[in-house]
């Protein structure tokens, strides 16, 4: 299967390195045709985004700091100068201050609580926006939540109430922007080594538990997301949109672990 994403233009904001997963979505999208611009926050990241966005035959690459809104409307600005319009967007991004992802929710500070729904809930709907206006032809809009937003994670707290209100806002946006065909969708992947997963207190163990106790007794891969990124951002999933897919070797089904793997 090869080109499903030919003649489509989109843009990926998130990467911080080859561990993240927006780069694991930027993969499958430019395998399949996709054209591609991307996002980084701050000069620091610069240096490892530009060869990855190089080696995808990208050279669209604009600054972007989500708690900055002049920084927000110029990388929508960019976009309408260079490409007019575009096709779909990708929001993997996300921040809470490390030192409040241990220990009990109860104790989130006013000032991160604040912080942490800007950058990691707000930031969506405000970028989502300014994305619909560009999909003169219809759209898909993707954005990363995680499991913790429904159930309690030890230690994801505040990050948990964020990716509630997330998978909240995909929903009024998918709403909002449907009868305009732009789709809003929300991947739920289980746990991954990257750079924002490893700011959680115990997120080895947390790794490990899922592992051993997902149904597939693994954990998934930044390529795996990048599959399933790809049916929603391409006219694969046409039908689909206020969904928030799980890519977690089926962990979400789980009340408790199977005997055999306590046994273990
Ligand atoms: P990552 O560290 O590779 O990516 C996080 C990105 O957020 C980075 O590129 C960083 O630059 C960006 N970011 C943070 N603050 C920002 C700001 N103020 N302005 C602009 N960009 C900012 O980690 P990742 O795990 O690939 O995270 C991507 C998304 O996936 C996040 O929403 C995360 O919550 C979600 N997610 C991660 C996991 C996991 O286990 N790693 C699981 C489920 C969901």
């Amino acid at each position: 299967m090869t080109g499903l994403m030919q003649g489509k233009r989109g843009l990926i904001m998130g990467v911080a390195n080859d561990h993240s997963i927006a780069w694991g979505i930027a993969k499958s999208l430019a395998a399949q045709g996709a054209q591609l611009a991307f996002t980084y926050q701050g000069d620091a990241l610069r240096k490892r985004v530009e060869p990855l966005a190089n080696s995808v035959g990208s050279s669209l690459l604009v600054p972007c700091d989500v708690e900055d809104v002049a920084s927000v409307d110029g990388v929508f600005a960019t976009l309408a100068r260079e490409w007019g319009k575009i096709d779909f967007l990708v929001h993997a991004i996300a921040y809470s201050d490390k030192s409040e992802l241990k220990g009990r929710y109860a104790d989130t500070t006013r000032d991160n609580f604040a912080k942490t729904m800007v950058i990691s809930c707000f930031s969506f709907t405000e970028i989502a926006k300014r994305a619909a206006d560009l999909m003169h032809d219809g759209g898909s809009i993707l954005t990363l939540t995680y499991g913790g937003s429904t159930r309690v994670m030890p230690n994801y707290n505040v990050m948990g109430v964020a990716k509630a209100a997330l998978e909240a806002s995909v929903r009024y946006l998918a709403s909002d922007f449907g009868p305009q065909a732009v789709r809003v969708n929300a991947i739920s992947a289980g746990p991954i080594r990257t750079l924002a997963g490893a700011g959680i207190s115990d997120a080895r163990l947390m790794f490990n538990y899922q592992r051993a106790h997902a149904p597939l007794r693994r954990t998934v891969s930044i390529e795996e997301v990048g599959g399933s990124a790809l049916y929603l951002l391409s006219d694969l999933s046409t039908g689909v949109t206020g969904e928030v897919h799980f890519v977690d070797s089926g962990y979400n089904i789980i009340s408790m672990p199977h005997p055999e793997a306590l046994k273990a």
